[in-house]
């Protein structure tokens, strides 16, 4: 028996919005029963794409997360309504009966990701299935991951450890979105967007010049990171830990060092840090 999965590499994400548009067309007013029943014309996102802004202005980077229901194996939604209106197929799919989570919406207000939603006209919480009726009938793919033009969205079965899915989901870089929450989800991400601290060195005797090659190092208690300030004199930690505090210090032949504790906001821009002749 297959055990479905799927991986969603944020890196590759460029925000097109095709998988929301291939999960309409195959949901609006288009009946699966008994997986889904049909989804309304507005309001429902069962595959999002949610934009992401990441640093501070004016260094900012935006990214695009696509975000399916994830398919908890420890699910959330499966512990509130009636017996079975929530319920896991043997192959890991997480399905909302359409019949029995009628008159339920707390079962709408259950998922922690946001992803269930009420449809009022039919009085039932819906969500994301993976395409689960297409798979039944054959397909390999749901319709999201056969729409993507980047491959952002991988999908296939867990247990063949050949498979496209198996094997991204064995790269060191995978991980949970809200791994806190033990929820052990079966979609999971690569390049979440992480903890962004910037900033940009000037020589207060060439204040219009750009100076690359600074050496700047980050300290906290177990870390120590050091890169350079590329050809605009600016520089970028990556996927910093969050709610540290860190000391920056930056450093270079015939200027005096300097040192600046850095906060533990969730992104930091430093801003302009003006290195005086020694
Ligand atoms: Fe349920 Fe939300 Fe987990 Fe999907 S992501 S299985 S809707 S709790
Ligand atoms: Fe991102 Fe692929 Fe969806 Fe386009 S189709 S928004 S690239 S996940």
């Amino acid at each position: 028996m297959a055990k479905y999965g799927m991986v969603i590499d944020v890196d590759r994400c460029v925000g097109c919005y095709a998988c929301w548009i291939a999960c309409f067309d195959e949901h609006v007013s288009v009946d699966h029963m008994p997986i889904a029943a049909p989804q309304p014309e507005s309001g429902h996102r069962w595959m999002d794409v949610k934009p992401i802004e990441q640093g501070v202005y004016p260094r900012v980077h935006n990214k695009y997360m696509p975000l399916p229901c994830l398919m908890c194996e420890d699910a959330p939604c499966m512990k509130v309504g009636p017996e079975g209106a929530v319920y896991r197929r043997p192959d890991g799919i997480v399905v909302i009966d359409p019949v029995k989570a009628k008159g339920h919406p707390e079962i709408a207000k259950s998922c922690p990701y946001g992803v269930i939603y009420l449809n009022e006209q039919l009085n039932t919480a819906q969500k994301c299935t993976y395409c689960a009726h297409l798979l039944d009938d054959g397909w390999k793919l749901p319709r999201c991951v056969e729409a993507c033009p980047t491959q952002a969205l991988v999908f296939g079965d867990l247990t063949d450890s050949n498979s496209a899915v198996a094997q991204r989901m064995a790269e060191p870089a995978i991980e949970e979105l809200r791994p806190d929450w033990q929820n052990r989800t079966l979609t999971r991400f690569i390049g979440l967007p992480k903890r962004l601290i910037t900033g940009e060195v000037t020589l207060a005797d060439k204040p219009e010049e750009p100076v690359p090659g600074v050496v700047v190092i980050l300290r906290a208690a177990n870390d120590v990171l050091t890169i350079v300030t590329d050809s605009y004199g600016e520089f970028e930690f990556r996927e910093m830990r969050p709610k540290t505090q860190y000391t920056l210090q930056v450093s270079h032949p015939g200027y005096a060092t300097r040192e600046i504790a850095v906060s533990d906001k969730d992104d930091v821009d430093l801003g302009a840090i003006v290195l005086t002749k020694l």
